[in-house]
């Protein structure tokens, strides 16, 4: 089987999307289950829809484009504010996208309107992460002008904390978005809005038992794929953490000096890094580098540890482990070394799955999902 390869197991993604599903129904809460960190990969995204999922989000229009194609019918949301280059795209691949600039929704209400369609819009509301989002003071405004635009239909507010600052979510901030968004339920409004009220970091204040208010959906990645929440990186009791992995293959194991020996410069991506002497060492080299994969965020076997890595060679310590060339490591992966791990193209893709799901709710068994 060829390496480097992710293996990438839907079984248990599902359990966690599954679960995650019922716990937050149960104070309800909506999923829309974020694809992104997959590249939309249909048939990732159509486990998590077998699960109970019935929204999916994404940050790139290629990636919603892409499970279009592949037949995927499901509510499909665009997570990043638009590119306005993109607006008939949009229109015609997402349901819904999440803005905050009035020219984008200005050229997407065009564009809808070419297209003889709704477009559903969440506006995006700034509590202090300082990424995007619109001031809350400019948002009665902004409500007022979206209202008017044809072809556009003003679903509801979204925030996203947690991402550029790492401002947590708690109940003053979620409060805040809260009673902004009470503000625009009008009575002709018959649905509820929307409340988004962020990502895999709020499921700590969630659980911990937050004041919801009026939040009633979350946009979950991490969580459904790494069974952590992003904020400590502590895992989510009942998921699993290791539905996902990488495998990648040695290529030199030797005995060698733990301290290098020479005039010491800088390395092709560090200042000279500093060097204990502790004597000889397992020194093992896996065919994988810093193109493939965010090293920092790999956890080797037990016994292992991480020395360097440079383009294309990630260098251990094996420690007593005898490790033989042509054999191959598996490590756990976080979202960071995942995310890079999946738009290399030199790493491959393995999905598993035994293909028959037992919800873990209900004791359901559900069939295999179509292919
Ligand atoms: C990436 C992203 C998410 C999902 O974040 P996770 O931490 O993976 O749950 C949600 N909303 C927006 C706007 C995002 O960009």
């Amino acid at each position: 089987m060829s390496t480097p390869r992710l293996q990438i197991d839907l079984d248990k993604i599902f359990h966690n999307a599954a679960t995650l599903v019922t716990r937050l129904k149960a104070i309800g809460v909506s999923v829309t289950a974020v694809t992104k960190g997959f590249l939309g990969a249909p048939q990732i995204a159509q486990t998590m829809l077998s699960a109970g999922i019935t929204s999916l989000g994404d940050s790139r229009i290629e990636n919603i484009e892409r499970m279009r194609r592949s037949g995927i019918d499901a509510q499909m949301v665009l997570i990043r504010a638009p590119l306005i280059s993109q607006a008939d795209r949009v229109v015609a691949a997402a349901d819904i996208s999440l803005n905050t600039e009035l020219k984008t929704l200005t050229a997407l209400s065009v564009a809808a309107s070419r297209a003889c369609k709704t477009h559903g819009v969440l506006l995006m509301v700034e509590l202090g992460d300082l990424r995007e989002g619109i001031m809350p003071p400019d948002v009665g405004s902004i409500v007022q002008s979206v209202r008017k635009l044809p072809g556009i239909r003003f679903m509801g507010l979204g925030s996203n904390l947690a991402c550029r600052s790492g401002v947590s979510p708690d109940n003053r901030n979620m409060a805040e978005l809260s009673n902004l968004a009470s503000r625009f339920t009008t009575s002709e409004c018959s649905t509820l809005l929307t409340v988004s009220g962020g990502n895999s970091s709020n499921l700590d204040w969630i659980f911990a038992g937050g004041e919801i208010g009026g939040i009633n959906n979350l946009r979950l990645g991490e969580a459904i794929l790494f069974g952590r929440e992003p904020l400590r990186r502590t895992p989510i009791s009942g998921l699993h953490t290791n539905a996902i992995s990488l495998i990648a293959e040695v290529i030199e194991s030797k005995s060698k000096p733990s301290k290098p020996w020479g005039t010491l410069a800088q390395s092709a991506f560090n200042d000279a890094p500093v060097r204990y002497d502790q004597g000889d060492i397992n020194q093992v080299i896996v065919a994988i580098g810093r193109q493939d994969v965010d090293h920092d965020g790999l956890t080797p076997p037990d016994g292992i540890n991480i020395l360097d890595a440079s383009s294309d060679h990630l260098v251990l310590n094996a420690g007593k482990r005898k490790i033989s060339v042509g054999s191959s490591i598996s490590f756990q992966l976080n979202y960071s070394a995942f995310l890079r791990a999946m738009t290399s193209p030199h790493v491959g893709q393995k999905l598993i799955e035994k293909g028959v799901k037992a919800l873990p709710y209900q004791g359901v068994t559900v069939l295999p999902h179509a292919a």
